[in-house]
């Protein structure tokens, strides 16, 4: 086994730890330290780059291009973002910035799993495949992204619909998933759609004493029976069959709830909220009908609020009518990988790549390794990161020449 000297030795350690020691963390993100990194990258590969600020001045969407043999053909992009999310450094055993490497070779800090690892191998195989003299068919963007952590607010939620985007030709993007502590990876293929529903709901107001009718209270009770008997139901559906993953049901989750004046007095106003995560197999239509038939039988006055109500996104074709699918599975059959096929069951910025069309597939080259994204003690071995270049290596050939 190769020891801590050896790994800080190597090349392509040496870049992500300097990646991974900038702060690019919620709530105020400085992404320039990222833009500076990454220009320096460029020159070091020989690669034009590119600085698009989609919304603002604090949040730039950088784009490192490899000029295809025919740049007509619709390009690869190979996605990832430069923030990450906050930490609580007194949870942590080694500074959350440092990228100290342990005896075991494992290298800690914030993003070395979401997602400065995916973003930083993809340029560690670019780097290979170019020095090794390799051309190939189709242009390859490399994509490096802000605001992913926040729902891509002044991210790829607006970049995608921006002419510098479109003048990108994207046909097909890889994009982060999640570690595995097993040796199969997950290669996600859809996201369900989020909807974050308020009820606001009104009712007679009064004195505490008495029974009034048609009570906020009483209709607040229907309402969440409503929506916890259909959370139940998904979870039986979850529970009775081991083949299906978190992705594949709704999830339903009373999330705030507030209102009411004071102790004794039935109030004319309560609120509650749910995250809804609705299936990719869920008519949005009837969804929607079904909650505004509940609040007609209780008796009406409730004003419904979306914060979130994303659309239905077509899941990314995982069979023969894809080229971009058959060419990433045979590179990791070639490996020798287990992969499986999930819907992932939170958010990343393919939902947005998807929803213009754009075939996307989320993949994390990180098995035997503990998921610790969002927590503390973010880690990735040396050695797997390593292995996850060498992934790329074959995957990123066979989809610049599907
Ligand atoms: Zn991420």
């Amino acid at each position: 086994m190769a020891t801590k000297t050896v790994w800080e030795a190597n090349e392509e350690i040496q870049y992500f730890q300097e990646y991974l020691r900038i702060p690019s963390v919620h709530p105020d993100p400085n992404y320039e330290p990222c833009v500076a990194f990454l220009r320096e990258q460029a020159k070091l590969l020989d690669l034009p780059i590119q600085v698009h600020y989609p919304v603002n001045e604090q949040n730039p969407a950088v784009i490192l291009t490899w000029q295809g043999k025919e740049p007509a053909l619709p390009a690869i992009l190979l996605h990832s973002h430069m923030d990450v999310v906050p930490v609580f450094a007194e949870n942590w055993t080694h500074p959350p910035f440092g990228a100290e490497i342990d005896d075991e070779g494992r290298i800690f800090a914030r993003g070395t799993q979401d997602m400065k690892c995916v973003g930083m191998q993809y340029l560690g195989a670019i780097r290979a495949l170019k020095r090794s003299g390799a051309k190939f068919k189709r242009t390859i963007h490399i994509s490096f992204i802000a605001d992913e952590e926040m729902g891509g607010r002044y991210g790829m939620r607006p970049f995608v619909h921006t002419a510098a985007f479109k003048n990108l030709n994207i046909g097909f993007s890889l994009d982060e998933g999640l570690a595995s502590p097993t040796e199969v990876l997950p290669v996600f293929y859809a996201e369900r759609s989020v909807w974050r529903i308020y009820f606001q709901i009104s009712g007679t107001a009064g004195h505490g004493s008495l029974l009034l009718n048609n009570t906020a209270g009483e209709k607040l009770n229907y309402i969440v029976n409503k929506m916890m008997s259909m959370r139940a139901q998904e979870l039986r559906k979850l529970e009775n069959n081991p083949e299906l993953t978190i992705g594949d049901v709704t999830t339903i989750n009373l999330t705030r709830a507030g209102g009411g004046v004071q102790s004794n007095v039935v109030p004319p106003l309560l609120m509650v909220c749910f995250d809804v995560r609705l299936a990719i197999d869920v008519d949005q239509v009837e969804f929607e009908k079904k909650v505004h038939q509940w609040c007609n039988d209780v008796g009406g006055g409730i004003e419904l609020e979306y914060e979130q109500k994303r659309p239905r996104v077509n899941p990314t074709a995982t069979d023969k009518s894809n080229p971009f699918w058959v060419a990433f599975e045979s590179a990791t059959s070639e490996l020798g990988l287990k992969i499986s096929k999930q819907i992932f069951a939170g958010g990343t910025d393919s939902r947005y790549i998807r929803e213009v069309g754009i075939p996307a597939l989320g993949f994390s080259p990180m098995n035997h390794t503990p998921v610790l994204l969002h927590d503390h003690d973010e880690f990735i071995r040396a050695d797997t990161y390593l292995r996850g270049i060498e992934i790329y290596k074959k995957i990123i050939p066979k989809l610049a020449e599907a």
